[in-house]
């Protein structure tokens, strides 16, 4: 893995005096322009593809299949849709037909908020920088982005090729850690958007406030998967498997554990089992090459690894860890109690715990109970099973019958509700985190034949209930 370069610290406030004013040149008014860096940054991607894919290997360990359908497919999309949508989302709009300020010529403009700063995690580096940037632009905001120094192959890639695609006045990218970041937010931007677990969220949130800037924070959380056994049981066995393997269970919305009747867990099991099977038919299983992920560090293979020992559940498959190449199996705890280490924390790797309930009314408590998760799942086929599920919960996503793609569904917002974060991001939720939406009337001198009794002397004849 190659050693990240950290942009130098007393660079960021050249960095920064040198988007404020590119932002203030006004280029990004023209809607061409912004197209014009929409199209360039598409062509950042597809040009390096290959490159881009590799690198996220060599930080994540990751398949190439999953590089692309999960980031650079998702990113190509974003960048289209934002380059056919630009001119619709930026046209001023009218307010609704109002007696007495249609005359004075109300209108809504979509404008930039002004310079803005996207700070990324490890897990989807580069959709979840790319994404962002893309409706950041798209709204005309000059950017700096910050991706998280757990993915230094991406990070230096995105540092050599940024500054050939881009308009360095208007798109920047700063390297680094914790120094790097503080850094950054020791400025005053228009607008944070940061991705990344809740604690470093708070550290954004408190550094904002200094100057009143908006935030949007997405984070994490324990993401429940609710079991009817009136469900097509072998599917959703391979989508809650696929959803806690892909990228290693290194997913925000990743399913954190499962709530299933204790009656039906034998037959959820197996049928788990035999989702893992079928996934991993290769003697060496998910250890085989381009199979599976790795963990992307020393420290969260320690964590994970810590949560797994702790364990007082039955594990029904998987357990196997290996240190050296930071690998840990997809592994099925069932029988796991609410006071297990697994249900200590957001999990974000590999494992799976089954915690029993009687039926979904324990189910929605346990829920209840803790914070408000990102996403919420249910397996069923019984319409009023889900219903109710849905209307007695909070999340920030509601999903029945899927696992981890709603995040890519289009026109849907992607956020959290509580301790999950606040505020939404993806394709035009994008552009508009990153737009202020600037109040206009323009009012002619003749409404005042009309509306002249504002003016004092006041008369109690104008007074009317
Ligand atoms: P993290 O909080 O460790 O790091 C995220 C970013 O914050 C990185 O760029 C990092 O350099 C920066 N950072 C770290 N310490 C900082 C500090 N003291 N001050 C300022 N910046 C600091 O998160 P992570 O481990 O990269 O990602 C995992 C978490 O992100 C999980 O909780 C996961 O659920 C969440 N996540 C949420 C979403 C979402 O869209 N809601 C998506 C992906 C990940």
């Amino acid at each position: 893995m190659p050693e990240l370069v950290h942009t130098p610290l007393e660079e960021i406030d050249k960095i920064y005096a040198e988007l404020r004013a590119g932002f203030q040149s006004g280029k990004l008014k023209s809607i061409a322009y912004r197209k014009y860096q929409i199209l360039q940054l598409g062509y950042l991607i597809k040009d390096n593809a290959e490159q881009i894919s590799e690198a996220l290997t060599s930080d994540l360990g990751r398949p190439a299949f999953e590089n692309q359908f999960l980031e650079i497919g998702p990113c190509l999309t974003d960048v289209k849709n934002a380059y056919s949508s630009v001119e619709k989302w930026a046209k001023p709009e009218k307010p609704p037909f109002s007696i007495n300020f249609t005359p004075m010529r109300a209108i809504i403009y979509k404008e930039a908020k002004g310079v803005v700063l996207v700070i990324s995690p490890f897990n989807y580096p580069l959709w979840l920088t790319i994404g962002p940037l893309v409706g950041a632009l798209a709204a005309g905001n000059a950017i700096v982005i910050k991706p998280s120094e757990l993915t230094p192959a991406l990070d230096m890639l995105l540092a050599e090729l940024i500054p050939k695609y881009l308009d360095s006045n208007l798109v920047r990218i700063v390297n680094g850690s914790v120094p790097e970041s503080t850094k950054l937010l020791s400025l005053q931007w228009d607008h944070i958007l940061y991705t990344g677990g809740a604690r470093v969220g708070q550290i954004v949130a408190m550094a904002a406030a200094k100057f009143l800037t908006p935030v949007t924070l997405e984070l994490g959380g324990k993401s429940p998967v609710i079991i009817d056994p009136n469900c097509d049981l072998q599917m959703a066995a391979r989508r809650i498997l696929w959803g806690k393997t892909v990228n290693a269970g290194q997913t925000c919305v990743a399913p954190d554990y499962i709530l299933v009747p204790r009656s039906f867990q034998d037959k959820f099991v197996e049928a788990l089992k035999a989702a893992h099977k079928s996934f991993y038919p290769d003697a060496d299983g998910p250890a085989a090459r381009d199979a599976y992920s790795r963990i992307v560090s020393p420290q969260a293979y320690k964590r994970l690894k810590g949560l797994l020992d702790g364990t007082k559940g039955n594990i029904v498959c998987g357990g196997e860890t290996d240190e050296n190449s930071k690998f840990i199996a997809p592994t099925l705890v069932r029988d796991v109690k609410a006071d297990d280490s697994l249900m200590s924390e957001e999990i974000f790797g590999p494992l799976l715990p089954i915690v029993p309930v009687e039926d979904v009314d324990e189910a929605i408590a346990f829920i209840n109970a803790r914070d408000h998760p990102l996403a919420l799942y249910v397996f069923s086929q019984d319409a009023e099973f889900k219903a109710k599920v849905f209307k007695n919960t909070q999340s920030g996503a509601a999903v029945a019958n899927e696992t981890v793609i709603h995040p890519g569904a289009d026109g849907l917002p992607f956020g959290g509700v509580g301790p999950s974060g606040y505020g939404a991001h993806t394709g035009k939720f994008t552009f508009d985190t990153f737009t202020h939406l600037r109040s206009s009337l323009d009012s002619p001198s003749w409404i005042d034949k009309i509306i002249g009794f504002r003016f004092p002397p006041y008369k109690a004849s104008a007074i009317k209930s």
